[in-house]
């Protein structure tokens, strides 16, 4: 094969990745691959970072705890005690100027638009990461890989999907790189201090956007999870659901989970006579 030839075979070889990727997937593999992975995200989001570290309400196993940090890297570059930080700085000045990102005192729009930049600019705060960060992952991966190099997992992410999808991978990464940003930062913490219903009366002006917490794995019902706010479970109504407790009790059947807390209960007269649970009003 003469240099010509090469050359050419290189170009067609270029332009076939371009186009196909390596691995030739068809577009609705794509889309799926797509929707799966950025449910996983999702599901790392509300029951690693928010119920089990932040809150502490679930302990999981450490097969189930690393899995999640790696994720988080690959698809989001959150570091997990800025996270922490952040969300428990937001539960102890609810819907005041201290709080984070209120929309209450900042506006819906700030929150819905810029909710990263916003989180951004807290996790900044390192006397708040001192003050609200304890008890967040301190061993060898955390201290030389996950929160020093933070971006490296989404350019591994980057090069996996151009890697496998040709140029369409830029977008693949793309939304997969929003989607926290807009669903977590934008929607949870936007929406659900601004539109919705009540099911208790607190100070703070917490709302459940949705009775399924489906899309965002359970974080839908907010004024649920500001009322009991170290409840593993999040929905308290018959008819509503939580996705991420449903994960939650699978991860417990794998023995990867353990509860650590759910609702209060109200115990009202003899132990034979039944038990009776707090209701929403
Ligand atoms: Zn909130
Ligand atoms: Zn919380």
């Amino acid at each position: 094969m003469d240099m010509t030839d090469f050359l050419t075979t290189l170009q067609d070889a270029f332009f076939d990745w371009l186009v196909h990727g390596l691995g030739g997937f068809s577009g609705w593999q794509i889309v799926t691959y797509t929707l799966v992975t950025t449910h996983i995200t999702i599901a790392a989001v509300t029951i690693f970072l928010h119920r089990s570290q932040a809150h502490r309400s679930v302990e999981l196993r450490p097969l189930a705890s690393h899995f999640f940090r790696c994720w988080l890297w690959l698809s989001t570059s959150i570091v997990t005690r800025e996270w922490v930080a952040v969300h428990r700085k937001h539960h102890a000045a609810c819907d005041t100027p201290e709080d984070p990102h209120s929309p209450q005192t900042r506006g819906i729009a700030v929150v819905l638009l810029r909710g990263s930049e916003l989180y951004a600019a807290a996790a900044k705060d390192s006397q708040m990461l001192d003050q609200y960060g304890a008890g967040t992952p301190n061993d060898w991966l955390e201290r030389k890989l996950y929160t020093p190099h933070s971006l490296y997992g989404v350019g591994l992410m980057l090069a996996i999907d151009l890697l496998a999808f040709g140029a369409i991978g830029a977008t693949v990464w793309a939304v997969q790189m929003l989607w926290i940003p807009v669903s977590a930062a934008g929607i949870v913490n936007g929406i659900g201090h601004w539109w919705g219903y009540r099911n208790f009366e607190l100070a703070d002006a917490s709302r459940n956007i949705v009775p399924w917490g489906i899309l965002i794995g359970g974080e839908e019902l907010h004024n649920n999870h500001h009322t009991y706010p170290t409840s593993a479970k999040l929905s308290v109504r018959r008819y509503e659901f939580d996705l991420g407790w449903a994960y939650i009790r699978v991860l417990e059947m794998l023995g990867l989970a353990t509860v650590r807390r759910g609702h209060p209960q109200l115990r009202l007269g003899s132990a034979r006579r039944g038990r009776w649970r707090m209701r929403p009003c």
